[in-house]
């Protein structure tokens, strides 16, 4: 047996292992066997992390750091994950069975987002206030919030971490980082990017371990000030429960069960790579998957038999291999969950197209699905609402655009959409009309720095990246200043 890799937690600028020196087993889900030792972080040792980035927050060198030279860290954290990034995704890779290709180009262009809040961090500016009084001035200023606690889910983690890391660290904040027990070797891994960055000790720390007690202690905790969760439905009403401990702000981005439409006049090979794109990409495990695929009628049939044999053709396999178009899904509990919904929603009257199988000739411990197609004939079938994390799409058919929307909005879940139409007009009618805070009118899956990202209804509210994502982690001072030169009068003499 191969010896495992060991990873230690990063906290005030050290590696650590746990206090107890408890530890946890990683896996890599593309053979199913252990790879990597996690530190399971006690109580203890989040408090030690909440205290280490409380301190740097009020009295290290961050402290009065200036924001231009806040920003030049940043930069320069940028410049050095574009450096590492073959390194880190191989790592989580390994940790996660997603793609090479895809955890790489990741790793790679997260320092986009490090660069643009670098740029920012200078220009998160208050205002002068025309005040309705004579002699008095009165201005605002925007100052850092204090310590974030930033909790990821397993799936595209350090990309997840760079939004929320970018604006907090830009303006002033230190962290606290809550790996996820499915991939925290990758986040291990970036504290070595941080450390060569040259950020302070206690300004950004890494903790590993579980909901209970890591989760739980770090939302809770007396000195955290603001929490910024992405991850499950369940997990956020734990967060927000937690929060009424310390009252900190949260942001939460949850998961959804996206909308992508095709209408009868789209482009049909940009629709049908559009459609592999939104649910068969990443193995279906994004938090943004077009899981519900929504076909008129009149080009139904023809959709239906052209992915199915698109999806055939898919190569999955080791996701190391840059040959591999589809990887492992990352945990056993998932594909059990997929194997149960599908399997309840044949029983319902649903009719499965392709897939729905574990492919043969691959490793059989590795946690592979195949891509799966599955005719739904209303909304009330377990997959068609359920958010699956799996390339399982679920194909429901509509007559025209009021029946779209209908179908598209009839779900608790708000985060993105796809619309594909050669009719601008239609595509601006539907994005209004769509209950979601993402709609991506013949694309998918874009995303930027530039470009806010978040849900409505249980995908959760706050929005990540964009100019707007600062002002999340800054709050409001107001300044009065009396510009009089006569005596403030006696409040119990009144003239
Ligand atoms: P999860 O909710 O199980 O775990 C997320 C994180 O919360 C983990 O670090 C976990 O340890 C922690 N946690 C668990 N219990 C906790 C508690 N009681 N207190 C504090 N922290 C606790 O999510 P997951 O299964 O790792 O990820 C999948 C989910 O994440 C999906 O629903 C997906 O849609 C969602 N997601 C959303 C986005 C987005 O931006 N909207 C992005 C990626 C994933």
């Amino acid at each position: 047996m191969t010896e495992l890799k060991k990873y230690q937690m990063y906290i005030d600028g050290k590696y650590v292992n746990a206090e107890n020196n408890k530890t946890f087993e990683s896996m890599n889900p593309a053979t199913g066997e252990s790879w990597a030792t996690i530190p399971e972080a006690s109580a203890k040792d989040v408090d030690l992390a909440v205290k280490a980035a409380h301190r740097a927050f009020t009295s290290g060198p961050w402290s009065t750091m200036l924001p231009t030279q806040r920003g030049k860290l940043l930069r320069r954290l940028g410049d050095l994950l574009a450096k590492h990034s073959e390194e880190l995704g191989e790592i989580e890779t390994t940790d996660t069975g997603k793609l090479l290709k895809e955890t790489r180009w990741q790793a790679g262009y997260i320092s986009e987002y490090f660069h643009y809040y670098a740029g920012l961090a200078d220009k998160v500016q208050g205002a002068t206030l025309p005040i309705d009084k004579a002699d008095m001035f009165a201005m605002t200023i925007r100052e850092p919030l204090g310590v974030v606690a930033a909790i990821v889910p397993w799936n595209s983690q350090l990309f997840l971490t760079a939004v929320k890391l970018g604006p907090a660290l830009a303006t002033g904040n230190t962290v606290v980082l809550k790996a996820s027990e499915h991939a925290s070797a990758p986040m291990l891994a970036f504290a070595k990017v941080f450390e060569e960055a040259g950020f302070p000790p206690g300004v950004v720390n890494i903790v590993t371990g579980f909901g209970d007690p890591c989760g739980k202690v770090l939302s809770s905790h007396p000195l955290v000030d603001r929490i910024s969760f992405t991850g499950g439905l369940e997990t956020a009403r734990h967060i927000i429960r937690n929060s009424a401990e310390n009252f900190a702000q949260v942001s939460t981005e949850l998961g959804g069960k996206s909308p992508m439409i095709i209408f009868a006049d789209a482009d049909m090979k940009s629709a049908i790579n559009g459609i592999l794109l939104s649910v068969f990409s990443a193995s279906g495990q994004s938090c943004v998957a077009g899981s519900r695929l929504l076909i008129q009628d009149s080009i139904y049939d023809e959709v239906v038999a052209k992915i199915a044999e698109r999806a055939a053709e898919i190569c999955i396999g080791d996701p190391l291999d840059d040959k591999t178009q589809m990887g492992p899904l990352a945990t056993r509990n998932q594909l059990d969950n997929i194997e149960h919904s599908i399997r309840l929603s044949l029983e319902m009257g649903a009719k499965l197209v392709y897939g729905a199988r574990r492919p043969s000739g691959l490793n059989p411990e590795g946690l592979y699905y195949e891509p799966t197609i599955i005719e739904c004939p209303n909304m009330d079938v377990h997959v068609a609402k359920t958010e699956m994390f799996g390339p399982v799409v679920s194909v429901l058919r509509f007559k025209d655009e009021k029946e779209a929307i209908a179908i598209a909005n009839n779900t608790n879940f708000g985060l993105a959409s796809g619309i594909f139409t050669t009719n601008i007009g239609r595509g601006i009618r539907m994005s209004k009309a769509i209950r979601s805070g993402i709609v991506w009118i013949n694309t998918y899956r874009a995303v930027s720095p530039m470009a806010p990202f978040g849900g409505f209804k249980d995908s959760g509210h706050g929005r990540e990246s964009g100019l707007e994502a600062v002002y999340d982690y800054t709050r409001e001072k107001t300044i009065w200043i009396n510009t009089s030169s006569e005596p403030i009068d006696d409040p119990f003499r009144m003239q």
